[in-house]
């Protein structure tokens, strides 16, 4: 299907949640290469949103939780590094991180992701006790959409009965992948979930560069680094002021930052290269609700460093399977 062809059955064949589509599609084509209009959105909306509750909770605009490591995707500049990273997070460990950090938070959305979250053998458990326990918040997973064709019955019925919405970001343009999502959709249609297909099949936004000439590690053909940019400029280009995340008794500030530390701890990533991501030291759940609130409000922190200090537009590309480097 042509981009031509994509735009007019995203916009014109499926005229129902257009204005949503349309805000993600500005969201996030045009906040690629115009990171400013966050500017508004920011303090508009998100930091309205943090405040201490009169129920001693922090407001948030939305917190995520990373619940699978690997994917069945290879997508080069994956800011979580999944492509190299495999497993999933213990559902009783999510779970019960959960029952604690609602009792500290209450974010206007909370999002399962991963890695792939398909790919966790206990999604509809985790999407069923994530509806009981951020009862308050509107519910996300983001997807690839790969494997909702083949999605158990249940864990469909379960998404439907939570009122959870699918984020599906599309990333490649191959055919065999095309007749995967349209199986997709058709069943979520079907079953009456709600979804959104988040663009990202063109360029992408890198948090880091390759660099296969600096060592990386042993075993792994792609070498992550970091960028070593002013703090600020990264901070003033990032387009993640918003993506609290959680990490069992930890709350870190985004998602890139976690997932270069559990990639480091995981051997994916060398730690001399990454030591800047390093020194983040998150509030935890003995944390009170001042000092959350100072991590939220925070901007340019030290280990903003390692974002890229201008927006870094790459093509949206696969990196060769073990399989193919052979070839
Ligand atoms: S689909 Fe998402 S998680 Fe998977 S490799 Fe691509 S960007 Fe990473
Ligand atoms: S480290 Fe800083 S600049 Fe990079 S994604 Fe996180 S908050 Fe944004």
């Amino acid at each position: 299907m042509s981009f031509l062809q994509s735009l007019k059955k995203t916009f014109v064949d499926d005229p129902k949640r257009r204005t949503k589509k349309i805000y993600y599609w500005c969201f996030h084509v045009l906040g690629m290469y115009f990171s400013f209009l966050y500017l508004p959105y920011y303090y508009l909306y998100v930091r309205r949103l943090q405040r201490i509750g009169k129920d001693g909770r922090v407001g948030m605009m939305q917190v995520a939780s990373l619940i699978v490591r690997g994917c069945n995707l290879r997508c080069e500049y994956c800011t979580t590094f999944s492509p190299s990273r495999k497993g999933v997070f213990p559902a009783d460990d999510l779970i019960a991180s959960y029952r604690e950090w609602r009792k500290k938070l209450k974010p206007q959305f909370f999002f399962l992701s991963g890695g792939e979250p398909f790919l966790h053998p206990e999604l509809e458990r985790l999407v069923r006790e994530s509806a009981k326990i951020w009862n308050e918040s509107k519910l996300r997973l983001i997807t690839n959409g790969l494997l909702l064709d083949r999605a158990k019955p249940e864990l469909l019925r379960a998404l439907r009965e939570t009122a959870f919405e699918l984020l599906v970001t599309e990333h490649t343009f191959e055919p065999k992948h095309r007749k995967k999502l349209d199986a997709g959709y058709a069943r979520l249609k079907q079953e009456g979930i709600p979804f959104v297909v988040v663009p990202s099949r063109l360029t992408w936004a890198a948090r880091y560069q390759y660099d296969n000439e600096k060592k990386g590690m042993e075993g792994q053909d792609e070498n992550p680094v970091p960028y070593n940019s002013d703090p600020r400029m990264a901070w003033n280009h990032c387009k993640v002021c918003d993506c609290t995340a959680i990490n069992g008794d930890q709350l870190y500030k985004c998602v890139p930052l976690l997932s270069a530390n559990l990639a480091v701890q995981e051997g994916i990533l060398n730690a001399d290269l990454w030591k800047a991501a390093l020194t983040y030291s998150p509030p935890t759940l003995r944390s009170t609700p001042e000092e959350i609130l100072e991590l939220l409000r925070r901007q340019a922190m030290p280990e903003c460093t390692v974002c890229p200090g201008k927006t870094a537009i790459v093509p949206a590309r696969q990196l060769p399977s073990n399989k193919e480097r052979m070839n």
